[in-house]
């Protein structure tokens, strides 16, 4: 349940009214918007009676019933006003959101070694991307596939992030690691075999770093909302939803199925950005670019391509992974896309490559 504030109501006049809900036992929640204050009602609402509510105070313009079972992650919960994620790099901040220009990140499957990471950073960043990805811990479906070089990897991380003043996101996979990626990582990212890992959901949603959450590989819609909505009733606002495939039939011919139809879907039931990996999406380097373009023309706030210096050569995913020039190549057609979607005022590269440093 929603209770949505008149432009004109007073800031004393807001107060009040969540005082007298708290001492109605429940929790309310204010969130300022762009244009209306919103106190937000969750937790066991059941009984309340709406009628009740909108008599506290004439400057309450209507109380909103949520339907859905994830309150938070709602767009009624934000009155569909779009969530900007905040995210600070050293390069400055990256905004995350429906109305802000679409954020390219890229970087290897995983952070095989200094000079790769450091390459493959200064050559996307050459290229336009605002953050750098990597893994350090992988989950793999193997436990003899390669499983991340972990902790170094996140030093290696540091690293790019010192030198070229790109953010980092990369994934955790155990609570324990929490403190640690935290640490490095500008954006957490929980990937698809976690989507469901309540304890790490609620772990992640304790901090106040900004999470990646990425649609399990089987995971309904409504799952998926549902798993954000744990990491946000701990408290922490800033998620990303990050489409990456689902499992379907065909293994033969692609890796996933990329679900583009998420974006419209999601946007009719979650205020929350939301970022299109085209990467596991498909599982072919030569079928990223189309689903990339694609996911710009579908309103994707953000892209996640895998790039790696010589994927011929990659410890994980180098079938799916582009070479810089071909990332560089690509992020000139996405910036045509989205121009003319509006979403793109950056059309050339920000710095020119200057080599490893
Ligand atoms: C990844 O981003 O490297 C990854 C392992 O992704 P996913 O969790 O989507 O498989
Ligand atoms: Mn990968």
């Amino acid at each position: 349940m929603i209770v949505v504030m008149k432009t004109d109501a007073p800031i004393s006049e807001i107060q009040r009214i969540i005082q007298e809900l708290r001492s109605w036992n429940i929790t309310p929640e204010k969130i300022v918007g762009k244009h209306k204050v919103i106190i937000g009602l969750v937790g066991d609402t059941a009984t309340l009676n709406s009628e009740k509510i909108q008599q506290l105070s004439p400057f309450i313009e209507k109380v909103v019933n949520i339907d859905k079972p994830f309150k938070r992650a709602s767009l009624e919960f934000r009155y569909g006003e779009p969530t900007e994620v905040f995210v600070s790099t050293p390069n400055g901040i990256v905004v995350f959101g429906q109305h802000h220009p679409i954020v390219s990140i890229a970087g290897p499957c995983s952070v095989e070694n200094e000079e790769m990471i450091i390459e493959t950073a200064w050559r996307v960043k050459a290229a336009g991307a605002k953050l750098l990805r990597g893994g350090a811990y992988k989950p793999r479906t193997s436990p003899y596939s390669f499983q991340g070089h972990g902790e170094s990897a996140l030093d290696l991380l540091a690293k790019a992030r010192e030198v070229t003043g790109l953010g980092i996101i990369t994934e955790v996979m155990d609570a324990e690691q929490l403190a640690q990626v935290a640490e490095v990582a500008d954006i957490i990212q929980v990937g698809a075999r976690n989507m469901q890992n309540f304890s790490l959901l609620k772990r992640v949603g304790a901090t106040n770093k900004p999470v990646l959450l990425k649609r399990g590989l089987a995971a309904t819609i409504e799952d998926w909302l549902m798993a954000a909505e744990y990491i946000m009733a701990e408290g922490n606002p800033n998620v990303i939803l990050c489409e990456r495939g689902i499992r379907t039939f065909d293994r033969k011919y692609t890796r996933n199925t990329l679900d583009l139809a998420a974006i419209p879907v999601l946007r009719t039931l979650t205020h929350l950005p939301i970022m299109i990996d085209p990467s596991h999406g498909t599982g072919w380097a030569e079928y990223v670019p189309t689903m990339a373009i694609a996911a710009i023309a579908a309103g994707a706030d953000s892209l996640m391509i895998e790039v790696h210096p010589n994927p011929a050569k990659a410890l994980s995913d180098g079938p799916q992974s582009l070479t810089p020039q071909q990332y560089d190549q690509l992020m000139q057609q996405m910036a045509t896309i989205g121009e003319a979607v509006g979403r793109w005022p950056v059309k050339s590269p920000v710095l020119a490559y200057s080599g490893v440093a």
